[in-house]
């Protein structure tokens, strides 16, 4: 780290076989053997992709790396992709957000029609998905993967909150990133930062106590007597318990407070009320409770709770509409499957072996492997991770962990931070083909 800046060394700086040697690679994800590409013969089918994140980005790739002669077009919101994964190092001031935001040529280089649009409308009687400037496009498989949006209604005066730019999620990067940094920066000495945690599921288990303590690494060097109250809906942290909870004791003592079982319920400038508390802080951060994206919601693609996407686990077509497949956070997860980035990059290439089989009349693999590795940071240097192996059941028509196949660190260290940084350039050059 540059004493100077407080900035992390460059990330062109990580080695690939840094990566390789952490024996936690995306090189065997999702499928078993990918079906062969044939570019040269004729078009198989159309394939349209909503959303370039982790799931759409991945998959459209993947659908013209596997499928040869197959025209593949992805539609997104914005001009360029901004990861979530590393964007709670731009709070602590120890990346930038550029670092984070990349574009999307890699793709068309590939031969991936990006349009960038919003998706409006699914049909599919007609097969078609219309685009809010009125462009229709038609396909013979929609791939739906829009990530997560907000359950407003639960939280009073959350919406507004949010609108004034009062209070910050940040759990989608981007501009609500920078705010939330800038509120940080702005902090007194002494002040006091509280973040809220939605019940489980929400997107990225782990995500909120990296944030955690990514935030007090930079208070405790920048504002020592400041606090950081962590106020938590669920009765424990969510995920790599032990290591939080060692990282709180370790670096944090006295400065991060963590309040289990108290859930929000309404926002009022920068007070918060929770269940049995009220709290009043100078920085509000509010990770909302979640739900698949808008546009799963208005196509009738939410099926499970009210909130989630029920796909068929060997193709992530949905159970409620024909044709169309549904990936990453918006979808129910299978058993002990977390709503992360690499798992979305997973369900992408599931969808995109079982897109191809079916427009070839093939049959799909009947025993897709995922895996997911997940490392937070601790520190501005230090991080820690947690691994899983999830295989299709038959008998349960859905992936279950394989036992025994996962683990977690046994302490964090900065070469696992190594790994981490490492992970993140591998992920994002197999979804944008960089
Ligand atoms: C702070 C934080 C840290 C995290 N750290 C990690 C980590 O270390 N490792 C990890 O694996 N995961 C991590 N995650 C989780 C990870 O970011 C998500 O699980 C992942 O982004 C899910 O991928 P997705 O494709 O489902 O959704 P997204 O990546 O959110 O992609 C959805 C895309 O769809 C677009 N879109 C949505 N609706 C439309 C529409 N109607 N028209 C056009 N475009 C649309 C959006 O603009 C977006 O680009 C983290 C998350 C957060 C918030």
């Amino acid at each position: 780290m540059s004493a100077r800046t407080g900035r992390l060394p460059p990330l062109a700086g990580v080695r690939r076989r840094e990566w390789l040697g952490a024996g936690l690679g995306l090189a065997l994800a999702g499928c078993g053997t990918p079906p062969a590409s044939n570019p040269t013969g004729p078009s198989i089918g159309r394939v349209v992709v909503v959303g370039g994140g982790f799931g759409g980005a991945t998959a459209a790739r993947h659908l013209r790396l596997w499928g040869g002669n197959i025209d593949v077009t992805l539609v997104e919101r914005n001009p360029q992709f901004v990861s979530c994964p590393l964007s709670n190092l731009v709070l602590g001031g120890y990346r930038g957000l550029g670092e984070l935001t990349l574009g999307y040529d890699g793709l068309k280089a590939v031969g991936v029609k990006v349009v960038q649009g919003e998706a409006q409308a699914i049909d599919p009687a007609t097969k078609t998905l219309r685009l809010a400037d009125g462009t229709a496009l038609p396909y013979d498989r929609l791939i739906v993967a829009p990530g997560v949006d907000f359950l407003f209604e639960q939280v009073d005066g959350l919406k507004a909150a949010l609108d004034s730019g009062t209070v910050t999620h940040a759990w989608k990067a981007g501009p609500q990133t920078l705010a939330l940094r800038r509120q940080i920066e702005a902090m007194p000495d002494g002040g006091v930062f509280a973040m809220t945690i939605p019940r489980s599921p929400y997107r990225c288990p782990p995500g909120p106590y990296e944030r955690a303590c990514v935030v007090a690494a930079y208070l405790k060097a920048a504002k020592p007597k400041s606090k950081l109250l962590v106020l938590d809906a669920n009765p424990e942290i969510q995920s790599k318990k032990a290591l939080f909870e060692r990282a709180f004791k370790q670096h944090y003592d006295g400065l991060i407070e963590y309040r289990p079982n108290n859930e929000l319920k309404e926002v009022s400038g920068r007070q918060a009320r929770l269940e049995f508390e009220d709290v009043k802080a100078d920085v509000l951060n509010v990770v909302p409770p979640q739900r698949a994206g808008d546009l799963a919601r208005s196509a009738g693609l939410i099926n499970v709770n009210g909130r989630w996407a029920g796909v068929n686990w060997l193709t992530m077509e949905s159970t409620a509409v024909p044709g169309v497949h549904v990936l990453g956070d918006a979808v129910f997860a299978a058993p002990a499957m977390p709503k992360s980035g690499h798992m979305a990059n997973q369900h992408a290439k599931v969808a995109a072996a079982a897109v191809i089989q079916l427009l070839r009349g093939e049959a799909v693999n009947a025993a897709p492997l995922v895996m997911n590795t997940c490392y937070s940071f601790v520190s501005a240097t230090e991080a820690v991770h947690v691994a899983s192996v999830h295989t299709y059941d038959n008998a349960e028509k859905t992936f279950k962990p394989v036992a025994g196949a996962g683990g977690l660190s046994a302490a964090a260290s900065a070469d696992e931070g190594r790994y981490a940084q490492a992970w993140a350039q591998n992920v994002w050059a197999d979804m944008l083909a960089l």
